[in-house]
């Protein structure tokens, strides 16, 4: 029985071609474990975009790849291979691919006549995923119907769809590392240096990582994934459950904004210490109120690999612009409309004023923006009640719910939990690690959510670390790692003790 791979380069960059450490490219390594599963250069083929350079294998190019364009030229592949009854299928980016877990994986898929099998708890990137032959008529037929972009979940993704149609066998790694968010693939500066890390720390296999990296978080910090913004210091509302009222006063007062060319500095010094970002232009203050929201959108969109979260009230937004952004935008912009409850009454006490304008702004969103929207709720004991109807209300009308953990802000806001989510045992803090975030003025906090209350009663940021226009994000960045490390050590500063987000994640 013959075994076939196929290789996704549909998206490779830079980070996949560069020499690692000190070695072969990621895609170097990846072509040479095929080589080695398979014992040569018959059986494999490369899906790829033009700016993929010559392999000297087969490879099939275009410009742009979808789940379905990708299973169906597997599907030709195998049809043209009689003696094939496996298809390995794993990306071009991934220089952990293991070969002692891929022989796992292809004994348990053939003891067990599986149509699917997969590697799970492990990091991205150390196992491919299995299909029978037999089913991949089935599977291109299922892309045809609900097709998914060739991302690296895509074939799970579209595998989902109907997954109770499918023998599937899984393979369960020793520790579940899902958890880490950890991935030592070569699609970004993060992934690249995560990569080197790894393999500067002697890990090479899977087995390796599920013993190595339980212990040493500190690989979990590289450089930010996900940056808060704060854009306009004003809000229309002072929300019962919002820290920002106790920082400030009433925001309703307030009028300063970021200027647009301090933004655009800053997306500039993302882009240099990070590569790829997610920026959320709503740390506090309503993202409505800037004066010129259109070029600091364009800022973000000007820089392929940013994209844009934004958390609005769905109040003050002149008619036609958040449309005319989401049109150009598309997937690229995420709109999170808060609302917090169906109920007029609820939303306020919890809000104030503004429910139908919010609605209306959310319904109009829905229809210019479809997939990129997403209604929110905080969970709290104040609207635990009506949270279902406000479910089931918003999902019958197309698009995506988000219930929201509540955050006390490490106790300066009363305790409105309806229900503890925090780990058994506590782990460094993901935002320090993964997060970035920028007040108006520059000044960068140890994290959005460290704040305290000062004997006047007032709410204010623990620690400062710098201002990222005068001392530069990177410089900034760094030193915030401080904090990190006391995390590690379990040394937590004020107010991280009592603080319960140190387990969620942004991006
Ligand atoms: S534990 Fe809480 S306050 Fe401390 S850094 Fe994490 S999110 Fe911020």
């Amino acid at each position: 029985m013959e075994t076939l791979a196929i290789i996704n380069a549909a998206k490779v960059n830079e980070f996949a071609l560069a020499p690692l450490a000190g070695g072969p490219s990621a895609m170097e390594r990846v072509l040479s474990y095929a080589r080695g599963v398979l014992g040569g250069d018959d059986g494999i083929l490369v899906i790829a975009s033009p700016s993929v350079p010559e392999l000297g294998i087969a490879t099939v190019r275009k410009p742009s790849w979808t789940m379905h364009d990708v299973l169906s030229e597997a599907a030709g592949f195998a049809a043209s291979k009689p003696g094939a009854d496996t298809v390995l299928y794993f990306h071009a980016d991934a220089p952990f691919m293991d070969l002692e877990l891929t022989k796992t994986l292809l004994e348990l898929h053939r003891r067990y006549r599986a149509e699917y099998t997969f590697a799970d708890g492990y990091p991205p990137g150390f196992a491919p995923e299995l299909i029978a032959v037999k089913s991949l008529p089935n599977i291109v037929e299922l892309a045809s119907r609900h097709d998914a972009p060739s991302e690296r979940d895509g074939l799970f993704a579209v595998i989902q769809k109907d997954i109770n149609s499918y023998d599937i066998e899984t393979h369960l790694s020793p520790v579940d590392l899902r958890a880490f968010r950890f991935a030592p693939v070569c699609d970004s500066k993060r992934g690249f240096v995560t990569a080197e890390r790894l393999w500067g720390q002697g890990v090479r296999s899977a087995r390796d990582a599920t013993g190595f990296l339980p212990g040493h978080p500190e690989l979990l910090r590289t450089v930010p994934a996900f940056m808060w913004v704060q854009i306009a210091e004003g809000c229309p509302q002072a929300c019962s459950y919002c820290p920002y009222p106790g920082m400030v006063g009433d925001p309703r007062g307030l009028s300063g904004t970021m200027p647009v060319e301090r933004f655009e500095r800053l997306m500039a010094d993302a882009e240099s210490l990070c590569d790829d970002l997610v920026v959320d232009v709503s740390l506090w203050g309503e993202p409505s109120l800037h004066p010129d929201f259109a070029a600091l959108a364009g800022a973000v969109m000007a820089r392929p690999r940013f994209t844009m979260i934004v958390e609005t009230s769905g109040i003050g937004w002149k008619q036609g612009l958040a449309e005319a952004i989401a049109a150009k935008a598309g997937s690229r912009v995420q709109w999170i409309v808060s609302l917090d409850d169906a109920d007029d009454d609820g939303y306020r006490t919890l809000r104030g004023e503004g429910k139908d304008e919010a609605c209306a702004f959310a319904e109009r969103m829905i229809v210019a923006s479809p997939g990129n929207v997403h209604v929110q709720a905080v969970r709290m004991k104040e609207n635990e009640s009506r949270l279902e109807a406000f479910y089931r209300g918003w999902k019958k009308r197309g698009d995506k719910v988000i219930v929201q953990k509540y955050d006390s802000f490490a106790s300066c806001l009363p305790d409105r939990v309806v229900a503890d989510l925090s780990p058994l045992d506590r782990l460094p803090c993901r935002h320090l690690a993964r997060d970035v975030a920028v007040l108006c003025n520059g000044d960068v906090p140890a994290c959005k959510h460290c704040l305290s209350k000062g004997a006047d009663g007032r709410l204010a940021y623990a620690e400062i670390e710098g201002n990222a226009f005068d001392d530069g994000l990177e410089a900034v960045w760094n030193r915030m790692g401080a904090w990190y490390g006391r995390h590690l050590v379990r040394d937590y500063p004020e107010p991280c003790g009592r603080c319960d987000e140190y387990h969620t994640f942004n991006a």
